[in-house]
């Protein structure tokens, strides 16, 4: 790291600095610019180093020159990581297509719309047992009983499922059902729920925060990792921004940014981003662009009854023009998207 001093420091701060760095067992090494004196800070730093220094009078400003995240950094993990679900894998140079409705309202709807997806094409199925709703009076989701019939829909589809879990108290239970357990955009910063679902053991499908910054969304992928998960997808589902036209704002700039400094895949939710059927395929499409390893999407054969997102929802044969459309797209990259089922 390094300390930049202010132009008006005084010999006595800079020697306060050089000493509170002494006493944090690092080395310091002054480096005498035209305008200021920087002090490098040589040894392998802790994360409230940064601040004690920030703290000295006399002190502009603290630049970290290594990354605050480790095992989810590009630094100590040259190659792109493979998360594997079952069968399916992200982060192999091809995109993953996940599709289901956004919740779970009863067996019979599940079970047709996992069908209608698994005949056109996705490898894994989605669907809320646990609704995180702004409001109480919303369908808060059937809870177990959800979780009971998305297994019977993988049993049905052979499709492993992707579901939210809520809060700790759950975890065990979600994982006892899910392939892969969701951390939804309202929890990525749930710091007790983020240790708790690293320490189950499955792969994790993490949504960046709704205004999250590339550094917090790295950083709460860390907490999942240095609990014990290693299997680690982001997905990218829109953030708060002042635009009114979309439910919220696609930042397909994170992608390129992740993939620079993370060796985990990130996929895209057209559908969160958006909030509207028509956008979706837009959406999704810019997405794929951007170099995302996979799609999340919302589908629902009646969405004018579904309980949940149902103007967000495609049908499935709008469902069947987006793969359509997403295989010209990755065939012209060199990617294959889906099981290659059509319908
Ligand atoms: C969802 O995928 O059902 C969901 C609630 O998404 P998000 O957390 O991105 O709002
Ligand atoms: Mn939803």
């Amino acid at each position: 790291m390094l300390v930049i001093m202010e132009k008006t420091a005084s010999e006595s701060s800079i020697q306060r600095v050089k000493e509170k760095i002494v006493e944090l067992g690092y080395e310091p090494h002054l480096i005498e610019g035209h305008e200021r004196i920087t002090v490098s800070v040589l040894g392998n730093q802790g994360t409230e180093d940064r601040m004690y220094l920030e703290s000295l009078r006399g002190v502009l400003e603290v630049i970290p020159i290594s990354k605050p995240y480790k095992l989810a950094s590009r630094e100590t993990h040259l190659e792109n990581t493979i998360v594997q679900v079952g069968e399916v894998k992200f982060g192999d140079g091809n995109v993953v297509m996940i599709a289901g409705p956004c919740a779970v309202e009863n067996e019979e709807q599940t079970i047709r719309i996992a069908i209608a997806v698994e005949k056109r094409g996705a490898q894994m199925l989605r669907g809320g047992a646990y609704k995180p709703r702004t409001s109480p009076y919303s369908f808060q989701g059937l809870g177990e009983e959800g979780l009971v019939i998305l297994a019977k829909a993988r049993e049905k589809t052979g499709l492993p499922f992707v579901t939210e879990v809520l809060d700790t108290e759950t975890v065990s239970l979600v994982a006892q059902f899910a392939d892969m357990l969701q951390i939804g955009t309202r929890n990525m910063q749930n710091f007790a729920l983020l240790r708790e679902v690293g320490k189950v053991g499955k792969p994790v499908l993490m949504k960046r925060g709704m205004s999250a910054t590339l550094n917090e969304t790295l950083m709460s992928a860390e907490y999942l990792m240095v609990n014990g998960c290693r299997n680690v997808v982001v997905c990218e589902r829109g953030v708060r921004t002042f635009s009114n036209h979309a439910r919220n704002t696609l930042d397909i700039s994170i992608i390129p940014a992740w993939k620079q400094v993370c060796h985990l895949p990130i996929i895209v939710d057209p559908s969160h981003s958006s909030g509207r059927h028509y956008s979706v395929i837009p959406h999704a499409l810019a997405g794929l662009g951007a170099g995302a390893d996979g799609l999340i999407v919302d589908v629902h054969d009646r969405p004018e009854e579904a309980l949940c997102d149902g103007p967000q929802a495609l049908h499935p044969e709008e469902f069947s023009k987006l793969m359509e459309i997403s295989k010209g797209v990755c065939n012209s990259i060199g990617k294959t998207i889906g099981t290659g089922k059509t319908a």
